[in-house]
């Protein structure tokens, strides 16, 4: 490939993170998509491409290509990226988070900062320059790639991904393989190793709303029927509960990654202590050992002197894949039998072998870019747009390429203050999508 493509991945993140694109869940101030998506339509037409603005309401807005290849008899390969951030607090950053100020941190050397950084405006921008530098220079791809951008990742996919699945499946006709967020990422072992997560593995989406009822009262009464104390009751027993450690196929691989190249025994039915040796990737992986049920709202009362009838909570369950229905019965023992449960949103778990003609290109070109990588696989506890193109029967992996260096806490920077990604990881990146994109 020229330098082009490399020497261009720093401006268009650049540009991509002074596009407030930030998703508040709430269509009003969910507006910049639309401005980002126009600066993408634009990047891909100038160089002879016709990008589809495809809107799910005014203003969120999606972005898809097709770049026909050699063979189109070939499945299609759906390379993904999302344009919407989180939202940020401008006044806890030391750049401000739409800045896209290129600066050392101190450990990585430079690095661009702003919001989108790593999630995932880099990888954006990785996607657009190399299909670039392929229409400039004339270079065809060995099968077609269908290029999406998307809307509303950050609150769940509805404006985004799924729209474009449910309502415009034409445009990702025929695809049958995807990469996107979020794996690729190095880990730093040794100065000779490298191991660089590739997601094959999704946990699940299960959010709640419980409620209990009890008898309404006035608040100066003796009360044995009271709706606030049975849920709070019964959010915390769920709030504490462990539930029981269940190691997937995609885990199972990754533990034996890790003990291998850590040279840790470890003993993949009791995994956490060897987990919690692993650093800050710990936060990550200890998630994707259980089903878990955090509480994350409660809401109950109109009045101080007021028992009410009724109290709610929000509980936020992630269950590995195929758990979901004996997780269910789980929760259904913890909270106790008076609980009314009401299913609120729900995604299911998603997971892929690690092997195949495009595992295989994604790990020849790590190691042609980088001699001590070891591509493994491993499990996301979070959620992406993956979770949409899978119901179209696409087989989803997370690979989007970044060399860190060792110092760097990557897991923290995603939602988090000071999201930056180092200059030479980016353009590491652009090199290796590149290879593999012309292996794939
Ligand atoms: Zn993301």
């Amino acid at each position: 490939m020229s330098t082009a493509a490399t020497d261009e991945v720093i401006d268009l993140c650049r540009d991509l993170i002074r596009i407030d694109t930030t998703n508040t869940g709430d269509h009003a101030t969910s507006a910049g998509e639309r401005a980002a998506a126009e600066y993408v339509a634009t990047s891909l037409s100038e160089v002879g491409l016709h990008p589809q603005v495809v809107e799910s309401r005014p203003g969120r807005a999606n972005v898809i290509t097709r770049i026909p290849g050699r063979d189109s008899s070939r499945g299609a390969l759906l390379v993904h990226g999302h344009l919407d951030v989180v939202p940020f607090d401008a006044s806890e950053w030391s750049v401000h988070p739409l800045s896209g100020e290129i600066r050392p941190d101190g450990t990585s050397g430079d690095c661009i900062w702003g919001r989108g950084a790593v999630d995932m405006k880099d990888f954006d921008a990785m996607s657009l320059a190399v299909v670039r530098d392929w229409q400039r220079t004339g270079y065809v791809p060995p099968r077609d790639i269908v290029l999406c951008y998307t809307a509303d990742e950050e609150a769940g996919s509805e404006f985004g991904a799924t729209f474009l699945v449910e309502k415009h499946p034409e445009l990702l006709e025929g695809c049958t393989e995807a990469v996107g967020e979020v794996g690729g990422f190095s880990y730093t072992v040794s100065n000779d190793l490298r191991l660089y997560l590739v997601q094959t593995a999704e946990k699940g989406i299960d959010w709640l709303r419980v409620h209990a009822t009890g008898r309404p009262g006035h608040g100066s009464f003796v009360h044995d029927d009271n709706a606030v104390t049975a849920l709070a009751e019964a959010v915390a027993r769920v709030g504490r509960h462990r539930f029981p450690v269940v190691v997937t196929p995609t885990v199972r691989a990754f533990l034996a990654e890790i003990s291998d190249a850590l040279q840790i025994e470890l003993d993949p039915d009791d995994p956490e202590a060897a987990i919690a040796k692993l650093g800050p990737i710990a936060t990550i992986i200890g998630a994707t050992i259980r089903n878990t049920a955090n509480p994350t709202r409660l809401a109950a009362g109109y009045k101080d002197n007021v028992i009410p009838s009724r109290a709610s909570a929000t509980i936020d369950c992630r269950t590995l894949p195929g758990q979901f229905d004996l997780f269910r019965e789980q929760l259904v023992e913890v909270l106790g039998p008076d609980l009314e449960i009401e299913s609120i949103h729900r995604q299911n778990a998603l997971e892929t072998t690690f092997d195949g003609a495009l595992v295989d290109a994604m790990a020849l070109a790590l190691r042609a870019e980088d001699p001590g990588a070891r591509a493994v696989p491993y499990m996301l506890s979070g959620g992406t747009d993956a979770k949409s193109f899978a119901r179209l029967g696409i087989r989803c992996f997370g690979f989007a390429p970044l060399r860190l260096p060792a110092e760097l806490n990557f897991s923290a920077l995603f939602h988090g203050i000071d999201e930056r990604v180092p200059v030479e990881g980016l353009q590491f990146g652009v090199r290796v999508l590149d290879r593999f994109l012309r292996q794939s």
